[in-house]
């Protein structure tokens, strides 16, 4: 059965780039009568907050993308926040212990700090150089009864590659000899991010991880961990970056980047999805209109494009109109209506003027708030004739 999952940090607000993978993690569940289930990762306990999470639950709600299974949904794979899942990372780490995948390592930071400088002096890869990998258990008792703090560390083979096929990128591989061995449990017992989405995405039983591309170098550590703990791998596929006109990263210079400001603006969800299933995706046809059940109809992961989509609110702009314009005709005055009285330009938002006006002006407005424009040059104009008269 395919389940896909989306898996925010609560640490801000829904950006364009989430939602949009979480829209086709949505389509991808939906097109293949899957389960599209939403985890929170919150391992950050600093920069996770609630409100944060909320807010995501919220545009995500918004945006019409339901979840089958998460916060606020029962199923058979909870808890769904990472917050609430320490003991089978315990677990699952100590499995990885006893099977030898993983050794105790009682290096200090200064002793870490040290190795990095030896490298970087020798021009060798700042990696760890493998201390305690081949340590007896004698010397491993001995630390354990002084109570030395130790991590546990991930065994790293120190040759050969590791390869992946991915949906949308094609067959990826690593070397693995400059990986060195990494840390999957901190000396305070808190697992690490890479270790906590293996075991969930294990155990929460998810075929498909389709997540963005930054998260490439985290596949590599993660299918490693797969291998170890006995878990089929998924298939991944990793959507390329939403990029901003200058071919930059998308980010908060170049205006609005999340969902929450875009609402907050007048944006029509099903405007917003449609967007959004266009960066980086299309159904080979010139149509670029589609509600959220056309998308389901359509969406095909092999379609995604390997390239950066450039991010282009004018075009966003315009596809609201689209989307605006395509409402029935009562819901469309109602929309407008209400935004004209809340605004104070009219005392009333029915009746047959609101109607009148709305099916007027309706051609020249791409979004609510051009609205009240139209409407004052509307009803200004009568005097305007009067008075150049
Ligand atoms: N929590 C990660 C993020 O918000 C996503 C991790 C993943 O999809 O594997 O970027």
């Amino acid at each position: 059965q395919v389940r896909v999952r989306f898996a925010p940090s609560p640490t801000g607000n829904l950006h364009v780039g989430g939602a949009r993978t979480a829209l086709f993690n949505y389509l991808f569940a939906r097109s293949n009568g899957g389960k599209f289930v939403l985890r929170i990762e919150d391992t950050d306990l600093e920069r996770s907050t609630k409100e944060s999470e909320e807010a995501v639950l919220n545009d995500l709600s918004w945006l019409g993308l339901d979840w089958d299974e998460g916060p606020g949904v029962d199923g058979d794979y909870g808890p769904y926040r990472q917050s609430e899942r320490n003991s089978l990372y315990k677990q699952y780490a100590e499995k990885l212990l006893e099977s030898g995948y993983v050794y105790r390592c009682f290096c200090s930071s200064e002793e870490l700090e040290k190795m990095k400088e030896i490298a970087k002096l020798k021009q060798l890869p700042p990696v760890y150089t493998g201390k305690w990998a081949n340590a007896t258990d004698k010397e491993v008792q001995e630390e354990l009864q002084r109570g030395t703090p130790y991590t546990y560390r991930f065994r790293v083979p120190k040759e050969g590659s590791l390869k992946i096929n991915d949906l949308i990128r094609g067959e990826v591989s690593w070397n693995l000899d400059t990986l060195g061995d990494f840390v999957i449990m901190r000396s305070n017992g808190q697992p690490v991010y890479n270790f906590c989405v293996t075991v969930d995405d294990a155990t929460m039983a998810i075929s498909h991880v389709i997540r963005a591309e930054e998260h490439l170098p985290n596949t590599l550590r993660q299918a490693l961990i797969y291998k170890a703990l006995g878990f089929p791998m998924p298939h991944f596929a990793h959507v390329s970056l939403i990029l901003a006109p200058d071919r930059s990263k998308l980010s908060k210079r170049h205006g609005a980047t999340s969902v929450g400001q875009y609402r907050e603006m007048g944006y029509l969800p099903q405007a917003m999805v449609n967007y959004l299933a266009l960066l980086g995706w299309g159904d080979g046809t010139e149509n670029e209109f589609f509600t959220l059940d056309h998308l389901v109809e359509k969406f095909s992961i092999g379609r995604v494009n390997k390239s950066g989509a450039i991010f282009d609110s004018t075009k966003l702009r315009w596809m609201n109109g689209q989307h605006l314009r395509a409402l029935p005709s009562e819901e469309l005055t109602k929309l407008i209506g209400e935004r004209w009285k809340s605004t104070g330009i009219l005392t009333e938002s029915e009746g047959s003027f609101v109607e009148d006006a709305v099916q007027l002006l309706k051609d020249g407005i791409d979004l609510t708030p051009d609205s009240d424009k139209a409407l004052s040059n509307l009803l200004s104009y009568p005097l305007h004739e009067t008075l150049s008269r």
